[in-house]
């Protein structure tokens, strides 16, 4: 579904990325883990068109990522580490949002999808509240609904369960799995959760520096040599 290949990015004198590249399968759970700094967010940013590489290319199904119309195509969503919820705005109308601009659904229908999407991330009963009421992982939470509300393909994201308790942590570790198993959505999750990254990942990819320095299945990523990345599993394990 979605191809990378020696994907270059420096800004100013700082080379961030240095050659990346990897495939993601149809359907596949692809995590990707690494130090602070390490470039991931860059990356994830990349993959949904926000930024132009210096030197490579993506491709989903084929077709360059930044070509007309292929991220509404194939309809990618991204959840922000940051959530980026619209303040203004109620949690209904931040997760309505993609279908109330795009005029898809008269509004009736898209109170109950709205309803429907809160419901699975357990936020049932907070649409007319306003972002700033909520907590940091009430607001994840939100954007995570937000993004299934496009029904998308594929859906990148960034720091799922940062600012997330235990127990919500998991519900949205079953939703990605969830989500793959029903309907066969491709998923690229950054995390520095090692459980979420163990749970969830049928592949993992580490990166360090700008290098994706090992991409494995998870039982085998535990043996991988590199030094680094030993020391962060074994780190993230405290
Ligand atoms: P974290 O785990 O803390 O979220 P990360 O791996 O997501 O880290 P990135 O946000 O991808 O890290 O940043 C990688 C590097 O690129 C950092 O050194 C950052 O300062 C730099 N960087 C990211 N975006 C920009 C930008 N728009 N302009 C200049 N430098 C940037
Ligand atoms: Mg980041």
């Amino acid at each position: 579904a979605v191809e990378v290949r020696d994907l270059r990015k420096r800004f100013g004198t700082e080379e961030v990325l240095r050659g990346i590249g990897f495939s993601v399968a149809p359907g596949e759970v692809f995590v990707l883990m690494g130090p602070s700094g390490s470039g991931k967010s860059v990356l994830l940013r990349h993959i949904i068109g926000l930024e132009e590489p210096d030197a490579g290319e993506i491709r989903i199904q084929g077709e360059p990522v930044r070509g007309p119309g292929v991220l509404d195509r194939y309809r990618v969503a991204m959840v922000f580490q940051s959530g980026a919820l619209l303040n203004s705005l109620t949690v209904a109308e931040n997760v309505g949002l993609y279908l109330s601009e795009h005029r898809l659904r008269p509004p009736e229908e898209i109170r109950r999808i709205v309803a429907e999407k809160l419901a699975l991330v357990g936020l049932s009963g907070t649409e007319d509240k306003l972002p700033g009421q909520l907590s940091g992982g009430m607001r994840k939470r939100v954007a995570i609904a937000r993004a299934l509300v496009m029904e998308p393909q594929l859906i990148l994201y960034d720091e799922p369960t940062s600012e997330l308790d235990p127990l919500s942590a998991r519900v949205i570790a079953e939703e990605i799995l969830s989500l793959r198993d029903r309907i066969g959505v491709t998923s690229i999750v950054v995390t520095h959760d090692r459980d979420l990254a163990f749970a969830v990942g049928d592949r993992i990819g580490f990166l360090n520096e700008g290098r994706l320095v090992a991409v494995d299945r998870p039982d085998r990523l535990a043996h991988h040599p590199d030094p680094v990345l030993q020391r962060f599993l074994q780190a993230a394990t405290l």
